[in-house]
């Protein structure tokens, strides 16, 4: 089946046809004629797995369709637990539905409430927002969500880990009972369970790959490296692959910040992300990383979630997450909806449990990536002049700017 033997208005069927968007991803095959149907759905499907366009092309579809005169307010709330999710999502409706009418708003903090409430005024359809701005916005009359259609719960587990539960409670107070209801979450618990059921009606179940969460079409692979190697392995990666799009992902602040101070001694351009970086800021270092001005993100686990890069080639894991789950999110940012990706991680002999219970956790062994004894020293000391010398200068360094356990 293929976008353009779907029964949605030919505004969306060319857009797709534009984005290069053909054939539904699975998740798409099974939601988006129930939504066109009115039915509410709860679908459990982790990032990477297309579930934006799921929701966002039938809503387009009814929106456009059904055009109230007069009204002028919010027909879509989707709610989101991170800014950086709402700026994306906002993103899709609006190319997905750029031939269309619609009109599509991303509201959250960190950005001045001015100019967000002249935008809406001016009519918005969709909205998609963090709970706290727009709480603000309807305590000072400035949003309208009493007549919506659709309400869309985006990474709805992640919003519950966040303490968004009572925000979400607040939201439905205000909403008609009267609407359809669209529910997604990545991982599925009792918490999660009982919150979707008490917000959707009859909902049609989907759930994508259940078994193993950890999306199909990437290839993963560890490759055992001590703690104090692994920069060596990395500059030595990116350097041989210095055309390709990487995530790295780090455990601490500090050491996102030391890992790029080492790669630009080694003249290796990457940009730290973490959440000691303002919001303004991050979008700026998102947009360059999304443009291709810079290829190498550096980052702890926020960026582990939602954020969407199609051409991500590399997901390295520096460090090994604590929570296996989040080796999942953070594996979903490659590999993004048809397309294939890798993940690599540096697993250090401390790391081994870890590495166990994300084994357990997805249930699938991960490859191992062999590296001979020659290689892996020459990884270390470069077959390059000075290779050495460069090493012992980082130790120095290292331990003149405090513990190599802080890596
Ligand atoms: P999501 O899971 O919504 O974050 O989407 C992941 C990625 O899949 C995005 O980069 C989309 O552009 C891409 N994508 C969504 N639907 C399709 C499709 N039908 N065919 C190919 N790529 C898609």
């Amino acid at each position: 089946m293929k976008f353009s033997d779907y029964n949605i208005s030919p505004l969306i069927k060319d857009q797709l046809e534009e984005l290069g968007l053909r054939k539904p991803t699975d998740i798409q095959f099974k939601a988006i004629k129930h939504i066109l149907d009115g039915e509410d759905v709860m679908a459990v499907a982790q990032t990477g797995t297309g579930k934006t366009a799921a929701f966002v092309i039938p809503v387009l579809d009814s929106l456009e369709r059904k055009r109230h005169k007069g009204y002028s307010g919010i027909r879509c709330l989707v709610m989101v637990p991170t800014r950086e999710l709402a700026k994306q999502i906002a993103g899709v409706f609006r190319d997905i539905g750029k031939r269309t009418s619609v009109k599509t708003f991303g509201l959250y903090g960190g950005v001045e409430q001015e100019q967000q409430i002249r935008t809406l005024n001016n009519g918005i359809d969709v909205l998609v927002t963090t709970p706290g701005r727009m709480f603000d916005l309807i305590s000072q009359g400035h949003l309208d969500i009493t007549k919506l259609e659709f309400l869309v719960l985006d990474e709805a587990d992640l919003m519950l880990d966040l303490g968004f539960m009572k925000d979400i409670e607040d939201v439905l107070k205000h909403i008609p009972k009267k609407r359809q209801t669209l529910f997604f979450t990545a991982t599925i618990t009792k918490k999660i369970k009982s919150l979707a059921y008490s917000v959707v009606r009859e909902a049609i179940r989907i759930q994508i790959s259940p078994k193993n969460p950890v999306a199909k079409n990437i290839d993963h692979a560890v490759a055992f490296v001590e703690m104090d190697d692994k920069r060596f392995f990395l500059e030595n990666i990116l350097k041989e692959y210095d055309d390709r799009k990487f995530i790295v992902f780090a455990r601490t602040k500090v050491r996102v910040e030391r890992i790029v101070a080492a790669m630009e001694r080694v003249g290796v351009k990457t940009e730290a992300m973490h959440g000691g970086i303002e919001q303004k800021d991050r979008f700026a270092i998102f947009d360059r990383f999304r443009g291709g001005e810079n290829n190498v993100l550096i980052t702890t686990d926020v960026a582990a979630r939602g954020i969407d890069i199609p051409t991500m080639d590399y997901v390295i894991n520096y460090d090994l997450p604590d929570d296996p789950e989040n080796y999942v999110h953070r594996c979903g940012r490659t590999g993004r909806g048809n397309r294939r990706g890798q993940a690599m991680s540096f697993c250090s002999p401390d790391e081994i449990p870890l590495l166990s219970a994300i084994e357990e956790y997805t249930g699938e062994e991960i490859d191992q990536y062999e590296i001979s004894k020659d290689d892996y020293r020459e990884i270390l000391f470069g077959t390059d002049e000075g290779g050495y010398n460069w090493k012992r200068l980082i130790e120095k360094d290292n331990k003149e700017n405090g513990t190599e356990d802080e890596w």
